[in-house]
């Protein structure tokens, strides 16, 4: 086989990206709610697929009127922050909602600016659109820079700032007195800030969202997420809220029916089961906060965490770490700044799966923290 497709240069010798999909028994790697749909709302969404089943012949809504109002009325209960569904818009997960905010606003000759650690997916939008890409930098601690961010901007005039609130992989949530002035900047050099809240139900108390912000900045765009805490990860379904002009220009380059009619049916399904299927969500930001402690306990440096995530290390070789702990049953990610690693968090039952294993293979010298100040 000598023949090659005629590939894009810049994706030449490029592997899809991922997460390895392996059948462990305690998987901790992609930030997923361990707690699947209960049997009332599985069955309700079984309903409405089926009702739908009858329609296949036809097209589904193009706008997706009924999704777009329940996704309103949900955002509006979560966050106090009336949000007409005219100016709410959804697309196969927001990894798609992303894409195609770069598809309007990136393209040639555009660049689009993140702050490192940032989410590995950024770049890969930017690449496909062919849009530049420029990364700057948080804080040691992953808090923001707000001055070297004014800095990088000026520099680079993005039309396109991509900031995930609370951070992956780091766990940080951004504040509005970061997020504004943000807005405002980009807005002198006509280009948009996407708040990226794939996390933000596992918010801790008083840490607002970027929706509060929406009224006052028609350049925000604040996207979210059925993935995350919503549980529902296998449905892909994303969503933002944003001014009328942004979400018409959307229109403009999503495929006609992105949407299937099937999806629709399974996300309006879900939202009715709101309180339910979000049922666990507090007893995950607990077991979260008891993973940050349980960690710093034994002596590893955690970041904060708003997500359902931890950020833990560091470590001399993560990667001895992660197999020692995929070895054990336990999955995690490795992921973030060099020597430290991602754990998602999961059940009771799996955490203490993970603590047990991390323990294990510290006793085996493997999982020995670094002392702050020395070098890896
Ligand atoms: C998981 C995640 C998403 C969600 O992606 P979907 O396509 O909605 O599943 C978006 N942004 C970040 C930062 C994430 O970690």
């Amino acid at each position: 086989m000598s023949w090659l497709p005629p590939l894009r240069e810049e994706l030449r010798g490029i592997e899809p990206y991922g997460a390895p999909q392996l059948d462990v028994p305690v998987q901790l790697n992609v930030n997923e709610n361990p707690y699947p749909p209960d049997a009332d709302c599985a069955a309700d969404i079984a309903g409405a697929v089926l009702a739908a089943a009858t329609t296949l012949n036809r097209y589904p809504d193009r706008e997706f009127r009924a999704l777009r109002q329940g996704l309103s009325e949900y955002l509006a209960v979560e966050s106090g922050v009336a949000v007409p569904w005219q100016q709410v818009w959804a697309a196969n997960g927001s990894n798609e909602v992303m894409l195609q905010l770069l598809q309007a606003f990136g393209g040639p000759g555009r660049t689009a600016v993140s702050f490192a650690p940032t989410y590995s997916m950024y770049p890969e939008y930017a690449r496909d659109t062919a849009t530049g890409w420029v990364a700057g930098r948080r804080r040691e601690d992953f808090g923001f820079d707000l001055e070297h961010a004014e800095a990088l901007l000026g520099e680079h005039r993005p039309s396109v700032v991509l900031l995930p609130s609370p951070n992956n992989p780091t766990g940080t949530a951004l504040p509005p007195e970061v997020v504004a002035p943000l807005c405002a900047m980009a807005a002198a050099m006509g280009g948009v800030v996407v708040i990226d809240e794939a996390y933000a139900e596992f918010r801790r108390d008083g840490v607002p969202s970027a929706l509060e912000l929406l009224a006052e900045h028609p350049n925000l765009v604040v996207t979210r997420t059925m993935s995350k805490a919503f549980a529902l990860a296998g449905a892909r379904l994303g969503y933002l809220a944003a001014s009328q002009p942004i979400v018409d220009a959307i229109r403009v380059v999503r495929l006609p029916y992105h949407l299937s009619a099937v999806t629709q049916a399974v996300a309006s399904a879900a939202l009715r089961h709101a309180p339910s299927l979000l049922g666990k969500v507090a007893e995950l930001r607990a077991e979260r906060d008891r993973c940050v402690e349980l960690l710093r306990g034994a002596g590893y440096a955690v970041a904060d965490s708003d997500a359902n995530f931890v950020l833990f290390g560091r470590f001399a070789d993560r990667h001895a770490v992660w197999q020692g702990l995929l070895n054990r049953g336990v999955l995690i990610r490795e992921t973030g700044p060099d020597g430290w690693l991602r754990v998602s968090v999961g059940t009771a039952s799996e955490m203490a799966a993970f603590s047990t294993a991390l323990a294990d293979i510290r006793d085996n010298g493997v999982a020995t923290p670094l002392l702050e100040g020395s070098q890896s």
